[in-house]
């Protein structure tokens, strides 16, 4: 198959029934912007080859395995593609599985890595990936100084979508480089009960501190999460004193997330807080202190308690 000029090579994220997930459209829009997107989609449905050109892919590659395969095969399968495609650059999600796919594929090939860009652009040296660092006070740019980079997005980051394209879908040949069947076992799979959106990802996310109190109080933050449809995040001062699981961490050693609506209650607003969640496009903050340095990054603030504040807004919201 001939490839489009200034291909950028993107590998497709997954649902568990091996559906596309719908934060590939983020990365091939990233990928539109700096060239012509070909999309690697390993272990997917046909559906999910035929989905990728709706989302603008340029031409399709597939490639053998599971859904959730393990990171090996997939590695595999993306270093076939890197070699066969040829890109100007490499776009993965910038999930815990992602950045372990994208690192291995950066050590094998000599590559330069940049990790949790929230853009992407290119300029006469070649592509350049744009970070949100330091709490988002400053945006900075990391460009490889020799072949192409194999860049991470962080989930929700770009907005930008491209227009559908009519793909030629090739399956891919990849040697597996044999290092998993020797090691690797079945996992168990954890059932996830929850039907909330997951947290990464997600378009809205409510997120509780310690302000909350109580594990018992944190419900308040569920409810609220429940009447917007939104994803639950917490601080770490709510992780820590036990209110809700670690992986809904919002921040510096948390999850970053770029919502388009972030509902922060009951959170200070420390800078190793902001670090995961200053991107999102709008802020909501619930706190009782004025002075909360949440304020200063909220697009909408209210002072107040959030036991008299929170159950009047799910009220209003279950009064639309
Ligand atoms: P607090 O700072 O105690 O704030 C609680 C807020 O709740 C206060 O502003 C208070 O006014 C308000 N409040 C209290 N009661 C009410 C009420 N009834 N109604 C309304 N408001 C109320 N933190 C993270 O979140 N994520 C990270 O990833 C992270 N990584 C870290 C990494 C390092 C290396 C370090 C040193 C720290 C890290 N932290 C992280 C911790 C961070 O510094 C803060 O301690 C933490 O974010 C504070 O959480 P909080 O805002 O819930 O608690």
């Amino acid at each position: 198959m001939a490839y489009p000029a200034n291909p950028i090579l993107v590998l497709a994220d997954l649902e568990p029934s091996g559906e596309l997930a719908g934060s590939t459209a983020g990365l091939i829009g990233a990928a539109a912007q700096i060239g012509a997107p070909v999309v690697l989609v390993v272990g997917g449905t046909p559906a999910a080859a035929e989905a990728s050109a709706t989302m603008g892919a340029q031409a399709v590659l597939t490639a053998e395995g599971d859904a959730d395969s393990l990171t090996v095969p997939i590695v595999d399968a993306l270093q076939a593609a890197y070699a066969q495609v040829q890109p100007d650059a490499v776009l993965i999600s910038n999930s815990i599985a992602g950045r372990d796919v994208a690192g291995r594929l950066a050590v094998r090939e000599k590559l330069a890595l940049s990790v949790d860009a929230v853009g992407v652009s290119r300029d006469d040296e070649g592509v350049v990936a744009h970070h949100s660092v330091f709490g988002g006070s400053f945006l900075t740019q990391s460009a490889p100084t020799f072949g192409a980079p194999v860049i991470t997005v962080r989930l929700g980051a770009v907005d930008a979508r491209a227009e559908a394209a009519s793909a030629a879908t090739e399956a891919l040949t990849v040697t597996a480089s044999g290092a998993v069947a020797a090691t690797a076992g079945p996992v168990d799979a954890v059932e996830q009960t929850s039907s909330r959106p997951d947290l990464r990802g997600a378009a809205k996310v409510v997120s509780g501190g310690r302000g909350l109190g109580s594990k018992e109080q944190f419900v308040l933050v569920e409810q609220l999460a429940d009447a917007l449809g939104a994803a639950i995040g917490a601080s770490r001062a709510a992780v820590d004193a036990g209110y809700i699981p670690y992986a809904h961490q919002v921040g510096q050693t948390g999850v970053s997330v770029s919502p388009q609506l972030y509902v922060a209650l009951g959170i200070s607003g420390a800078i190793q807080h902001r670090a995961g969640m200053q991107t999102a496009k709008t802020i909501v903050a619930i706190n009782k202190d004025g002075d909360a340095p949440i304020f200063d990054i909220a697009d909408f603030g209210i002072v107040g308690d959030v036991f008299t504040v929170v159950p009047q807004l799910i009220e209003a919201l279950e009064a639309r």
